[in-house]
Formats: C-alpha cells, structure tokens, sequence
C-alpha cells in the first residue's frame, strides 16, 4: 500500500450566510476528515454539500468557524496559494475551452512558478496517469474531447500540482452511466496509489458507497445525519431520513463492499477431470451420494456441470452444459450472486490461472449478509 500524501482536515462550527438569505446554508458545520480517505458528502439537491465544500478551498469565504488542513488555519493563509494547494475538479471538467489540453492540465503548475520543461513532463505524467495518450491529446481542445475524456483531463488538472487534498464536486454527474463506471474505477485505482484527502460531492447513494471510505449524509443547511463507513450506514442507517436515502435494497448494496476473498469457499462439489474414466466417476460420485459433478480440464480449469445420469460411456468429452461465468477472488459478492442467479447454482470461482478454486453457494451469501446486519446492529 502506498504511503498516505494526504493530510486531515479539520471543520469547526463552519457557517455560511449568504447576503439577503435568512437562514444560513451552511450551519456549524463540524467533522473532521481523514487524511488519505475518500470522504462523501451525500445529500439531495441544495442541502449545501457545494457551500460545504468549497468553503475548505475558500471559493466560498465562511462567515463563520475555523477550518484547518493538516494542522494549518487554512483561514489565516492567502486564499489564492490555498486553492493552489488544493485540487478542484467540478462536473464538465470546467476546462477552459480557449485552452489546449496540455495547457489546461498545466495551469497550477504554471501558477506555482515551475518552468517550462517541468511543467510539461508533469503534464504528460498526469495524462499518463488518467489514461489518455499524452501523444494524441496534449494539442487537443476540449471541446475534441468527448465527455468522458474532458472529465479525466479535469482529474489530470486537478491533480497536477501534487497536492495532499482534492476536492470533487459531482465531478461525474454529466457523463453516461457507463463513461461514470469507468471513471468512478480509475478514481479507485488512481486513490489506491495516491492516498489523497479526498473530499468528494454526490447526490448518488450508490456512487457514495462504492467510492467512500466515509459517508457523510447530509441534510438542510449540511446538517450531519450520520457519518460512517458505507458499511456501516448500509447496516443500520441513523434515521428514517437516511434509510430514505440509503433506499432499497440496502443488504443487496452490502455485496458490493464484500470481496469473494472474504468468504470461505465451498469445496463440497463433486469434481473429476476430463481425462479420468466415466466408471470411476460414477463410483465415486455414488460412494459420495452426490449427483452433480464439475468437469475440469487437465489444468483444472472448469468446463462444464454433469449429472450423473450423464456419467457413462467411455469419455467424459462433451458431457454436461457449460459453466458459465465464473467469478474471481476478487469479485464482489453481488458479482457472486449475479452469477449465482444466472446459473441457477453454485457460482465457480477460479484463481489466476483460470484454475477451480471452489464455489460460492447461495446460502453462503445470505448468512453473510445477516452476520454483518448483525455486528452492525449490536
Ligand atoms: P448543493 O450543492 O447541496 O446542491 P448548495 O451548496 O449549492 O447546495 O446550496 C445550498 C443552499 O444555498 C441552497 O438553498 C442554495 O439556493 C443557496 N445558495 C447557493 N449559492 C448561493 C448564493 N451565491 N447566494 C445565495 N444563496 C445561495
Ligand atoms: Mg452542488
């Protein structure tokens, strides 16, 4: 695991008034943030998680409170060397559309003094980092770029100062689901590597699990409903307002946080390889009194389920129906049930190599469920 760069962050009584409005929309808001964690601000439309947000980098000036960013007042410091040290990333990317890519990814760098030469390796580095081709993309304007693309030139930009804290605002909210599941993965891959504070904005519970490691859910005026691991909200959410919001289905959003890895395998089905004798098999499988089998190859590699109805003749070539997805140790257990449904049994789960590591049994991923519903709820 790579070393944490980020640093804490520290939100006391921070209040916003805007001018004219009677209520504050943003009001004592209290939390501390942990460093190298992926913290969400999650709540519905106008709740102030924006306010909240941009008031750690000074867009917005609090009219209240202290904030401080790895142990330094980040009120008492001049907000444009703040903001340089922050990394800001908003829906749409927010390039500038004047700007070429390697301009726009370049900006803070530029800002901070570096030279030419520096700026323009970090640039590349950064396009590397996001998986666009710095060869093909540097000269680009955004507007050559399709929506998943600026996004990730967005990232680039924001990260190209290297600074310990990232601040992200729905930044995936304008592109397709599919476009927003690649980017909310790279984001994954990108954090497992950078162990950035990251503060991230979204109105999507889903997206909130899959990206926190803490969840803050917040109401009017960025209230604090609860402030947990996913897990942990998941399992036994503070009030009707975020069981609301949590929504149905929350044991099913549970299997996205569980990895096939933490679970035992079941090791109980009757397996032979391809090569072995038809009547040894069937002895085998009588002494056992089991009728299924999973028929391997000679590098144990799953192939297909037989019956032992079909265990005869002078081969096991060709018998049974073929296995079909199989799930890795690594698979989350809703892509262990997912299989488990389609197959209608027992979800084979191999290893690296492709080779029959066990299966996950229906029954395996229910009593999973309860036993966390359980340690959450005593
Ligand atoms: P969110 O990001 O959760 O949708 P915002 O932080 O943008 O919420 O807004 C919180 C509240 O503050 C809303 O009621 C919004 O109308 C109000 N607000 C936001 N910006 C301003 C502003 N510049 N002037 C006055 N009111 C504002
Ligand atoms: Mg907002």
């Amino acid at each position: 695991m790579a070393e944490t760069t980020g640093v804490e962050i520290q939100l006391e009584g921070v209040t916003k008034r805007y001018p004219g409005q009677r209520e504050p929309a943003v009001d004592g808001f209290t939390m501390k943030i942990n460093p190298g964690e992926i913290t969400i601000f999650v709540g519905p439309s106008g709740c102030g998680k924006t306010t909240t947000m941009r008031m750690i980098n000074r867009l917005i000036e609090p009219t209240g409170g202290r904030i401080t960013i790895g142990g330094e007042d980040a009120l008492s410091l001049n907000p444009d060397d703040l903001r340089r040290r922050i990394g800001y990333a908003i829906q749409q990317a927010g390039l500038f559309p004047h700007l070429t890519v390697a301009q726009n990814v370049g900006v803070v760098p530029r800002l901070l003094g570096w030279d030419k030469r520096r700026t323009r390796a970090r640039v590349e580095e950064m396009l590397d980092l996001v998986g666009l081709d710095p060869g093909e993309f540097l000269g680009r304007f955004p507007r050559q770029l399709s929506g998943g693309q600026q996004q990730r030139v967005g990232v680039a930009r924001a990260l190209a100062a290297d600074p310990p804290v990232l601040l992200m605002d729905e930044p995936f909210g304008a592109v397709d689901p599919i476009t927003r599941g690649n980017l909310q993965d790279e984001l994954m891959r990108l954090q497992a590597e950078l162990r950035k504070t990251i503060v991230f904005v979204t109105h999507d519970f889903d997206e909130a699990v899959k990206l926190g490691d803490h969840i803050a859910v917040l109401g009017d005026r960025s209230r604090i409903l609860q402030y947990d691991t996913p897990e942990a909200i998941l399992a036994n959410p503070a009030d009707d307002t975020v069981a609301g919001f949590v929504g149905a289905g929350a044991s099913l959003k549970q299997l996205t946080l569980l990895r096939v890895r933490d679970i035992e395998l079941s090791t109980e089905s009757a397996t032979a390889t391809e090569d072995e004798s038809p009547a040894e098999v069937r002895k085998r499988l009588e002494a056992s009194g089991k009728t299924f089998l999973l028929i391997l190859d000679s590098q144990r590699r799953p192939l297909r389920w037989g019956h032992i109805r079909q265990v005869s003749g002078d081969s096991l070539a060709g018998v049974g129906t073929p296995v079909g997805d199989r799930v890795s140790t690594q698979s989350t257990l809703q892509d262990a049930l997912e299989a488990i449904l389609t197959e209608g049994g027992d979800a084979v789960v191999t290893g690296s190599r492709g080779e029959y590591l066990g299966t996950v049994q229906l029954d395996t991923v229910v009593a999973k469920i309860r036993e966390l519903r359980a340690e959450h709820t005593s």
